[in-house]
């Protein structure tokens, strides 16, 4: 499966770089598996959190490249590499392992569009090792059906994003004026597939609520959806703001309008405070401890 690496056309970018041979295309990663973190994650939406936390895996790395990223560190390519640790797919299943025996009720993998067959040869490695949790994939919905085809066995619930269906403002935000197109076909395929857990996740843009509106008039009666009101202006992202409290209320209008009854929505942000930082074992604990109660480290790109 690694052998689409060679001429990589995994994701819709199609770079055509040899990435066995070390080629870099526009996610910025070769063909070697890189994780930033693992841990036991309670910040979810109730149905993936659960009792026991989402066992959470951030990839390095990342094919849509949005510019108010909070993730930042892992995912955009500047100058440096960004944060993370080469494993293979034996440690890729132990990591997994991990998570289940410190009680993670999945394995939510998440921002790995680019990494699709390393990936998949983890979690099939983590399934002969015994895996028994549901495996749950967590990204942008920026992937080809190619690619969403090696998952669909592998994978049993699906928590892609909806970022805007305007193809000037995904032309603006991560250079990709397809992004509408191919993100409402990944997720009407993730919609056909029998017994699957499906949340589509939207980040309300400050400014652009005609995109959300938009977005939400597609997902109405379509899927679950999860309304996400954390946008932080971070590191170069120029004038961006927090979402304020009247567009807030005018989503939650919109959800009454549109009549979607089954759904979650945060609270928006009002600072940067709960922003990860990856550089620490707990990206999520704003001093590092080992035990927030949001997250509990597992695996760190920076252990030995
Ligand atoms: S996975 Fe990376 S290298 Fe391959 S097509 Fe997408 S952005 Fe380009």
């Amino acid at each position: 499966m690694t052998s689409l690496y060679e001429h990589c056309n995994l994701c819709p970018r199609r770079c055509g770089v040899n990435r066995l041979r070390g080629e870099r295309g526009y996610c910025g990663e070769t063909a070697a598996l890189r994780l930033a973190c693992a841990s036991i994650h309670r910040g979810e939406e109730p149905p993936v959190t659960g009792q026991g936390g989402s066992g959470t895996i951030f990839v390095s790395g990342c094919n849509l490249g949005c510019t108010f990223c909070q993730n930042w560190q892992i995912s955009r390519r500047t100058d440096a590499q960004t944060m993370g640790r080469e494993v293979s797919s034996e440690e890729f299943a132990a990591i997994c392992i991990a998570l289940e025996e410190k009680g993670a009720e999945n394995i939510n993998i998440v921002t790995g569009s680019h990494a699709i067959p390393a990936i998949a040869e983890g979690i099939d490695r983590a399934g002969e090792r015994g895996l028994k949790i549901p495996v749950l994939w967590n990204s942008s919905a920026y992937e080809t059906e190619e690619a969403l085809e090696i998952l669909i066995p592998r994978v049993d619930a699906w928590l892609p994003d909806l970022k805007t269906l305007d193809p000037a403002l995904a032309s603006r935000y991560f250079n990709a004026v397809d992004y509408p197109e191919r993100a409402k076909a990944t997720i009407l395929k993730m919609l056909s597939l029998p017994h699957s857990l499906i949340i589509v996740r939207h980040l309300i843009l400050p400014g652009h609520l005609e995109s959300t509106r938009e977005v939400l008039q597609w997902l109405a009666h379509r899927a679950i959806v999860s309304i996400m009101t954390q946008f932080t202006p971070v590191n170069g992202t120029d004038n961006m703001r927090y979402v304020n409290q009247e567009e807030y209320e005018q989503v939650l209008d919109w959800l009454g309008e549109l009549g979607i009854e089954e759904g979650y929505c945060q609270e928006p942000a009002r600072s940067s405070d709960w922003l990860p930082d990856f550089g620490r074992r707990n990206p999520f604990s704003a001093r590092g401890d080992d035990a927030s109660e949001l997250s509990s480290p597992v695996w760190h790109w920076k252990d030995t």
